[in-house]
């Protein structure tokens, strides 16, 4: 396979989706304390009046980072978290086998890019989410089914897989051209998919950048990310491997 060409761009003029022109909505929750003109020549009023303004910008400020921490987990089904944390299931905290709940899926499965229920696309980024849906539905039109191989994973399945790998490369520095950690996965922050069939990542390779769909690795032709600016630009060249990859380091 010829890996050094470019992925076709096929720009569509005027067709920016709407998530890329969304800033992610107004973050802005400060409270404001407003112009407080009336002012008290009393030492002691003053003071009181100063600790309440104080007081409700400390509570104000508490709730906008709140909000803002919320409003940036991903949206579950019907809004409510889905059952497990980011840590993973109990039986895969314990070393055990990964679980649906992990985002488990087996080896030649795959779900659903609209699959809810799957915590392995339930818990991906949401932005992403609509872009592998775009991309789905165009897809459908030349034939192809455009399914989750691996999404959101929970850290330990992400350790459960790095051991795998360990086992499976015989060194660990080999299972780092393949698998992350948990702390540098870009599953685990719910910002990467595995695409299956392989018929379904080969064209998103050609497509994808339309939708913001890019490959990362060059030995990973499965392996996509958002990466809004390739509906204009095109994708970004590829790293060779994770370990090319900045963010894998640390
Ligand atoms: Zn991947």
């Amino acid at each position: 396979m010829d890996t050094t060409t470019r992925p076709s761009t096929s720009l569509r003029p005027g067709i920016a989706p709407e998530w890329i022109l969304d800033p992610g909505g107004p973050a802005d929750g400060q409270c404001r304390a407003g112009d407080r003109r009336a002012r008290s020549r009393r030492p002691l009023f003053r003071l009181l009046v100063t600790l309440l303004v104080v007081g409700t910008i400390g509570a104000g400020t508490a709730a906008a980072v709140v909000t803002a921490a919320v409003a940036s987990r991903p949206d579950y089904p019907g809004g409510v978290a889905v059952a497990g944390d980011d840590e993973g299931s109990a039986a895969a905290r314990g070393g055990g086998r990964p679980t649906a709940e992990d985002g488990f899926i087996a080896d030649g499965d795959s779900v659903a890019v609209s699959d809810m229920s799957a915590p392995a696309v339930a818990r991906l980024d949401p932005a992403l989410r609509e872009a592998l849906q775009r991309a789905h539905d165009t897809a459908e039109e030349d034939g192809i089914d455009l399914r989750v191989g691996s999404g959101w994973r929970s850290k330990a399945y992400q350790s459960w897989l790095l051991r795998e790998a360990v086992r499976t490369y015989g060194s660990a520095e080999e299972a780092a051209r393949w698998v992350g950690t948990p702390e540098t996965s870009q599953h685990v922050k719910g910002e990467a998919v595995d695409i299956a069939p392989y018929a379904a990542a080969d064209w998103l390779h050609r497509h994808g950048a339309e939708f913001g769909l890019c490959r990362t690795y060059d030995n990973e032709p499965w392996h996509f990310e958002l990466s809004p600016s390739a509906v204009e630009a095109g994708c970004p060249a590829m790293f060779r491997d994770p370990t090319e990859d900045p963010r894998m380091q640390g």
